[in-house]
């Protein structure tokens, strides 16, 4: 429990979805990787940004997960990627959407948290992010050919972080959904949708179907629920919002005492966890295995 005692905590996920027997290692172990990235920054001391940057850039890097170089081709076979951050000390959020060519979108992101813009959308963001010093790369010519629409997948990566002073933050990116309708945005990069931080209260980032997200502004929901629950009641609370519109969705939250909570509706959660109560990081690929450390005092 964050007591000003130096606790931190974090939890990253790699996506709500339905993950086949042979990805699941590949799914633990990047998580891994990124909880063990961010871990490592907050037992440093350094900030809640910093660590939740930094686990995120990680998943983008991994083909494994759909965002950065993984991420999945839209209706005409591109790349369209969202990602935001969102720090809970200043309610800044630095946001980019529809980008194709910044090769970690959450870097874009980022770089805009001191910038009064909350979201940039496609050249725009790129511009921003050229002027400020990301070297642009090209669009990655994409050897899968574009999904039949209406057959959208799910997954994106995210991570919420509490760092030794109290601090909270919140990131996502994602490449969106295989077919999406070109210049389609999802929750992803919009702060009380996708994620949100708030250090008076906790932090949170989903996954899953993003228009049912937002209609349902399930990040904004977290945080109302934050006021007087737990972490994951909180989540499991936005979770059940879905049933009036319909669709899948995963939740991480750690809410301002420092536990952590998690709900999804998917019959997976790629997720990885790590605190500075705990011995060493936790995977997982449903939230039941995490159950022992969940809202945890
Ligand atoms: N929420 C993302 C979107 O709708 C996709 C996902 O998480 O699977 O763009």
């Amino acid at each position: 429990m964050h007591d000003a005692n130096g606790c931190w905590a974090l939890i990253v996920h790699g996506g709500a979805k339905s993950i086949a027997p042979d990805k699941a290692e590949a799914n633990r172990a990047g998580c891994l990787a990124a909880a063990r990235i961010g871990a490592q920054i907050l037992r440093g001391g350094g900030s809640a940004v910093a660590a939740a940057e930094a686990a995120v850039r990680h998943l983008e890097d991994d083909d494994t997960f759909n965002a950065g170089i993984g991420s999945v081709p839209n209706a005409d076979g591109e790349i369209e990627m969202d990602a935001a951050i969102m720090d809970g000390t200043t309610l800044a959020v630095g946001a980019v959407a529809a980008v194709r060519r910044i090769r970690n979108p959450i870097g874009g992101a980022a770089m805009m948290l001191d910038a009064l813009p909350v979201l940039l959308v496609g050249e725009g963001a790129e511009r921003f992010a050229r002027d400020h010093g990301i070297a642009l790369c090209e669009p990655e010519p994409l050897a899968s050919p574009p999904a039949a629409a209406g057959s959208p997948e799910h997954d994106t990566v995210g991570c919420v972080a509490i760092d030794a002073a109290g601090h909270i933050a919140a990131a996502a990116s994602t490449g969106g959904l295989t077919g999406q309708h070109p210049g389609r945005i999802g929750d992803a990069p919009i702060p009380g949708a996708g994620l949100y931080a708030d250090d008076q209260l906790g932090g949170v980032a989903f996954s899953g179907d993003g228009e049912s997200i937002l209609r349902t502004m399930l990040a904004a929901r977290v945080m109302q629920a934050l006021e007087t629950m737990q972490a994951t009641p909180a989540a499991e609370a936005a979770i059940a919002r879905l049933a009036r519109v319909g669709g899948e969705a995963g939740a991480i939250v750690i809410d301002r005492a420092g536990r952590i909570g998690v709900a999804h509706n998917s019959e997976h959660f790629a997720l990885a966890l790590h605190a500075s109560w705990l011995p060493e990081p936790r995977a997982a690929l449903h939230s039941s295995e995490l159950k022992d450390v969940l809202d945890h005092d």
